[in-house]
């Protein structure tokens, strides 16, 4: 067995030392509290005994739902009454399907199914933008554009997921067996979060609102997402004084003062960050200036909660920019920008041809600079898209910024333009492990 999350969640806090991964995938399910259980998955699985039945907050996702129920099985037989989708990405309702087939086991009806009512429409939104969808995650997770372009058809929502049943718009309190729930709607990460106070326990299911790594708050392929009402929802949860809290990722934390510094904290980041943002903005800065002007201190970014390893504090900016602004950045050329065609054919030309470019591509990546080696080879290969040397000299230098990087979504994007100039150079696409697992992989 793992060491217990909440003893790690303590160690790992209280220490500030990392000498463990906190968001772990072991699909092993630990007693938080007398009747109360986590499934450490992707997502978790948070179950509550109310004694008439199992509520379950998320689902897990298409590929984890089977192994997530064998766990809860090994713990408790009874049906599972209400799953709770913390929201609707599809990591967290993809394995309702295997809660429904476990009743069907069992002569049992399925749970019913409760979520914020904009899950709803989120769903149709994976239906309208599927191919999309497919694209930005095989990308976020480092595929090709010609492995992207095969799968355009392949459903995005899993076959099978539970539509929510019951709905409500801003907060629904009911009573379960011996048990009762408070949910709260907020937007943060998503527009359909819920995050549920359960008194009996002193307890909160936060969902996505806590993920240990920095807020997935800035996400460069997705639609908006909200950090002020992020950081209001974490005070709010605050305001409960919990003393267990879950997230849907990472560890549960225990006790009132260590649950209430880490939700200060993040909400603290997240505000102070927006606020350097929008005061930027209203002093008339332009988005460049302010990308390459504002950021977050070392020491925040390297608490055991708050590492950038999924999204990061430069994504958050742009977000920020993009929720209060429009998406003109300030610079008058990019109102109305000539192709990348043509800019890449004029600075190729200035410069002496595309060997030039390759040439100095390759230096800048050498001494480090990956930004411009990044931006000189977009030039190059805007001007002679066929040409093998600049793929080469391409892949090359999205590997080594890819290496340089943290996040997850940057290291992603770099191994897809890896993977796009391999694909030039060879005519294959690389094999791509995840793609069936693609449901799962998506938050
Ligand atoms: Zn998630």
């Amino acid at each position: 067995m793992s060491e217990h999350p909440l003893e790690l969640s303590a160690r790992l806090i209280d220490t500030g030392v990392i000498d463990t991964q906190p968001n772990r995938i072991t699909q092993e399910l630990s007693e938080l509290a007398d009747g109360v259980a986590l499934v450490e998955s992707f997502s978790h699985v948070v179950l509550v005994d109310t004694g008439e039945g199992l509520v379950a907050f998320d689902s897990s996702g298409a590929q984890s739902g089977k192994q997530v129920v064998e766990s809860i099985r090994g713990w408790s037989d009874d049906p599972v009454h209400t799953l709770v989708y913390t929201h609707g990405h599809v990591d967290h309702v993809g394995g309702s399907r295997a809660f429904a087939a476990d009743a069907l086991d069992h002569d049992r009806p399925a749970p019913r199914v409760l979520g914020h009512e904009q899950v709803i429409p989120r769903f149709e939104r994976y239906e309208q933008t599927r191919g999309y969808n497919v694209t930005i995650n095989l990308r976020q997770f480092g595929g090709a554009a010609k492995t992207a372009g095969q799968l355009r058809d392949f459903p995005f929502l899993p076959p099978g997921t539970l539509r929510p049943d019951v709905t409500y718009e801003q907060q629904l309190t009911e009573r379960i067996g011996d048990v009762e729930f408070e949910y709260n709607y907020c937007k943060g990460e998503t527009d359909d979060h819920t995050w549920t106070w359960v008194p009996q326990h002193k307890m909160i299911s936060a969902g996505d609102q806590f993920i240990w790594n920095f807020p997935n708050c800035g996400n460069p392929q997705k639609v908006q997402r909200y950090p002020i009402e992020w950081a209001d929802s974490l005070r709010a949860m605050a305001a409960k004084q919990p003393e267990l809290f879950v997230p849907a990722h990472g560890l549960p934390i225990a006790g009132k003062d260590r649950i209430a510094q880490c939700l200060d904290t993040v909400a603290t980041t997240l505000d102070t960050l927006v606020g350097q943002v929008l005061d930027a903005m209203n002093s008339g800065a332009t988005l460049d200036e302010i990308v390459h002007g504002v950021s977050v201190p070392a020491e925040t970014l390297s608490l055991p909660y708050l590492r950038p390893l999924y999204d990061e504090p430069e994504f958050v900016i742009r977000n920020v920019w993009r929720l209060f602004g429009g998406w003109y950045d300030g610079n008058p050329a990019r109102l109305k920008p000539p192709s990348d065609t043509a800019v890449g054919t004029e600075v190729a030309a200035l410069a002496g041809g595309v060997d030039k470019l390759i040439e100095r591509a390759g230096e800048l990546s050498g001494a480090g600079d990956h930004r411009l080696a990044c931006q000189v080879i977009e030039y190059a290969v805007a001007a002679e898209p066929e040409s093998r040397a600049v793929h080469e000299t391409r892949s090359n230098i999205y590997a080594a910024r890819r290496s340089a990087e943290t996040s997850l979504m940057a290291k992603g994007i770099y191994k897809s333009a890896v993977a796009d100039s391999q694909e030039a150079l060879t005519g294959e696409a690389p094999p791509l492990n995840m793609v069936l697992n693609i449901g799962d992989a998506v938050d």
